[in-house]
């Protein structure tokens, strides 16, 4: 079984409880700060990253974690993630660890657990997708893996149909 994405309305949901979190930190920091981009594109197992990408500061949470446990990420991961910004914006990530007293200090500010590993069941959640490569055998297509594709580009690996045992094609 696999899970939907998070809604719209529930990604809208998101983004104002980080709102919140930030103008509660900046209420009690005296200083605003402005909201980053927030993408709902992240996949894998964590539910939440913050990154500086090409200078752009961006929350990135996963849609599918989102979704099979909105209130629980609403007061975890928010504010974990949050926190990660506003050290960020105070200190600069290159000064402090990711995880430090100045993270802990900013998630006691924002009323949260530091905690840093939750463990969700993430049954159902999809990993991350890997690129596939379209063939052929004698007896209908396939896809097959970047490092299988490698391989035979290579030389190095050649792929049978398990069904017709003709050997795979690339069909470009
Ligand atoms: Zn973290
Ligand atoms: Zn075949």
């Amino acid at each position: 079984m696999t899970l939907e994405p998070i809604t719209r309305a529930g990604q809208q949901q998101v983004v104002d409880a980080t709102r919140e979190c930030l103008d509660r930190a900046g209420r009690l920091l005296g200083r605003d700060f402005s909201l980053p981009a927030v993408a709902f594109d992240l996949q894998g197992r964590a539910a939440g990253m913050y990154r500086v990408h090409k200078r752009q500061r961006c929350i990135r949470y996963n849609p599918y974690i989102f979704a099979k446990y909105l209130a629980d990420n609403l007061a975890n991961t928010v504010p974990h993630e949050v926190a990660h910004y506003l050290t960020d914006m105070l200190y600069g990530l290159r000064n402090i660890r990711p995880h430090g007293k100045e993270w802990q200090t900013v998630m006691a500010m924002l009323g949260a657990e530091p905690v840093v590993t939750c463990r969700y069941d993430l049954s159902g959640v999809p990993l991350r997708r890997q690129r596939r490569f379209s063939y052929r055998c004698a007896c209908g297509p396939h896809a097959i893996s970047t490092v299988r594709h490698n391989r035979v580009l290579s030389g190095s690996g050649r792929y049978v149909c398990r069904r017709c045992r003709s050997e795979l094609v690339f069909a470009g």
